[in-house]
């Protein structure tokens, strides 16, 4: 099983969101192939759009066999948190959550010990935490199941890593043996199947060619 995540970021309104989904699902009727390991989770696609986007996306997303996931959470319970989305609040649509983004870390100042309390609310709510890892520095929370090796260099830069830099990366990682380990940064319909054809690469985690429908249905056929 290969894990392909979307990390929409702050892009895209609700007509755009709804727009890509019926063009991804355009996309995938002419390749019945990769619509069917989808469908049979051989290919797990989550996408992670703005919050309030979710509620709209929930019900086109379903029956193509893709998971919704949030691009963060708050690492407090529902309660008085001004302006926080807690994990409650999203359990219903999403499945997944995206934790400790390094644009979190820089932008936001977000700390290891706050992804700690993500993970572990994301978790009590049966939401799959997806942990993201600049380095070897980066403290992986014992119950993460899923990492994402994002090395800053690679986002948005075109500069990926290889692949073998990548895996070597992965050795140096204190990761669970059970942990599905994914990478991210500048991936493209171009260089996707590089990653996926490793066996010691996972998934993908991608921003900036997930905004296009074509582009992000090509990595798919690849995976
Ligand atoms: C990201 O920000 O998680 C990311 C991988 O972005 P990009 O694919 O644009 O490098």
């Amino acid at each position: 099983m290969k894990l392909i995540v979307a990390n929409w970021k702050s892009h895209k309104t609700d007509k755009e969101g709804v727009e890509w989904f019926q063009e991804l699902e355009t996309l995938l009727n002419t390749n019945p192939i990769t619509l069917e390991k989808i469908r049979e989770n051989q290919i797990r696609v989550v996408v992670c759009p703005p919050f309030p986007l979710l509620p709209l996306l929930h019900p086109l997303a379903q029956p193509l066999g893709i998971f919704l996931g949030a691009q963060n959470i708050s690492s407090h319970e529902e309660g008085s948190f001004t302006g926080e989305v807690p994990t409650l609040i999203i359990a219903d649509m999403c499945q997944y959550v995206i934790v400790g983004h390094s644009e979190r870390r820089a932008l936001f100042h977000e700390t290891d010990a706050d992804i700690g309390k993500k993970v572990t609310l994301a978790l009590e709510q049966r939401i799959e935490p997806i942990v993201c890892v600049r380095n070897e520095e980066d403290i992986i929370p014992p119950h993460a199941s899923i990492v994402a090796y994002e090395p800053v260099a690679a986002i948005g830069t075109g500069n990926n890593m290889r692949p073998e830099e990548v895996v070597a990366v992965k050795e140096t990682l204190l990761l669970s043996q059970k942990a599905l380990f994914l990478y991210g940064g500048s991936v493209d319909p171009e260089n996707a199947s590089s990653y996926l054809a490793h066996q010691q690469i996972d998934g993908l985690l991608i921003g900036s060619a997930s905004l296009d429908p074509y582009q992000f249905y090509t990595i798919l056929r690849e995976a």
